[in-house]
């Protein structure tokens, strides 16, 4: 299956069934959020009638595992192998001119982003947020390029207030910011999952996140040069907004409902003043509402892919990973692993900690444990782990801000060892089983019309 651009991907939903259109009216202040939020895991909505919009609005392009592994071509088993594969063997990019870019197709005169759809998602937020623009940035010492997703509050018609977190963006902003210069940036708005996954690969500093896409759509990105920054955008995408964030420039952004589902608080923010809008002739408005699994899913996946790369330098022998939705799919982690020596979980815990500031807590399970299923997880806390000898305990390391039971930022790291001691008695840890159950149809023995 192939496609390149988020109608082309929209179309391979209709056939699939999971291409749901919205006809009747629907308000931009919650109600859409709402059908979508509904609509999660299952279906992608389409609204054709926005009250007030001029274009129709998609959302939950994907939500579920499924359907990522759908968007890769791949089954959801080797959903998270494929993408740390593409992590480490980049694919190309290449240049088009304008006249083959349909995000060329309308550069809009005046820059006005009251004229998009952009809806209002929670109860407490500060506004209206663009939630599904992915923004590609240059590294202002190498020149190379980085992607990253942002939650952007609409502050005027040509300014947004954006939230970064301390990553490779906000490296670029302090470096513009050193040199008192503006630091250029554009936002591509109605992109596949291919390249909303890519945006999001925990990569070392000086990889450009479009390569990974291109890796994912096994054949080059195609780009094209932006008109008022010294940057290049999907050509297929349906919107894209070209700007500068300000140096020195702080204005109140937020509040802002977030992955943990609580209230990211009001507070001063960086300032992205937009310069110009470039659209498709007929343009689809794509929005991401906070806190679904399709928010969700964008984030664990290319993180489970980082991170099994990390445990296996120092594990080898790590079978998988996995961001549990209960643990916002960002603070909690299952890795499982083919034990070989007494010690692993622990250096499977480090690695799983390194790996992303994020991580609160790590349960290490056997391989016989599905690392997906949370009851055969806690099954796997219950009877193989003790509390005093099994439990790793790390004080005030660095954590996630938007954790509100962190200090600012700071917080307990905790790791618990669920694994089988290696010179138990295997019997006493012999999983009981019925022969026959797993291949057995229960249709075949029940209601069956006596002959
Ligand atoms: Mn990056």
């Amino acid at each position: 299956m192939e496609f390149k651009s988020l109608r082309e991907w929209l179309e391979i939903l209709r056939e699939d069934g999971i291409l749901k259109t919205v006809n009747r009216p629907v308000k931009l202040v919650h109600e859409l959020a709402a059908v979508a939020k509904k609509a999660d895991g299952k279906y992608c909505v389409f609204f054709e009638d926005v009250s007030g919009a001029a274009m129709p609005i998609v959302a939950g392009i994907a939500s579920s595992r499924k359907m990522f592994a759908r968007a890769l071509g791949v089954s959801v088993d080797e959903l998270v192998e494929t993408f740390s594969t593409a992590q480490s063997n980049p694919g190309e990019c290449i240049m088009v001119e304008r006249e083959s870019a349909p995000v060329k197709e309308v550069i809009e005169p005046e820059v006005d982003l009251h004229k998009l759809p952009i809806p209002t998602h929670h109860e407490k937020d500060g506004g209206p947020y663009i939630t599904a623009g992915v923004l590609v940035s240059r590294d202002p010492s190498t020149g190379i390029r980085n992607l990253s997703i942002h939650r952007l509050q609409v502050l005027e018609k040509n300014r947004l207030g954006i939230l970064i977190l301390p990553r490779h963006l906000w490296q670029f902003l302090q470096m513009a910011e050193a040199a008192k210069k503006p630091l250029e940036v554009a936002i591509s708005i109605g992109l596949d999952p291919i390249l909303m996954l890519s945006s999001q690969a925990i990569t070392p500093f000086g990889v450009d996140e479009y390569m990974i896409a291109g890796a994912l759509y096994r054949k080059p990105l195609e780009l094209v040069k932006c008109e008022t920054v010294d940057l290049e955008v999907p050509a297929h995408a349906e919107i894209v907004l070209e700007g500068t964030i300000l140096p020195d420039v702080r204005e109140i952004e937020g509040p802002f409902g977030e992955y943990p589902k609580y209230y990211g608080p009001a507070s001063l923010k960086p300032v992205l003043s937009v310069s110009a809008i470039t659209r498709r002739k007929e343009p689809i408005y794509q929005t991401i509402v906070p806190a679904t699994m399709e928010h969700m899913l964008l984030g664990a996946i290319p993180r489970e892919g980082g991170m099994l790369q990390v445990i296996r330098n120092a594990v080898p022998n790590a079978v998988g990973v996995h961001l549990t939705p209960g643990g916002t799919c960002r603070y909690h982690v299952v890795v499982s692993i083919d034990k070989l020596n007494e010690g692993e979980p622990k250096n499977a815990m480090f690695a799983a900690f390194s790996s992303s500031q994020e991580i609160k807590r790590v349960v290490v399970v056997d391989k016989d444990v599905d690392i997906f299923d949370p009851v055969d997880v806690e099954w796997a806390i219950a009877t193989r782990f003790q509390a005093a000898s099994d439990t790793m305990i790390v004080q005030r390391a660095m954590g996630n801000k938007l954790d509100p039971s962190s200090d600012d930022g700071i917080s307990d790291k905790m790791g618990i060892d669920a694994t089988i001691p290696l010179g138990a008695d295997p019997f006493r840890f012999e999983r009981i089983r019925i022969p026959g159950e797993n291949s057995l149809r229960l249709e075949d023995y029940i209601d069956k019309p006596q002959k």
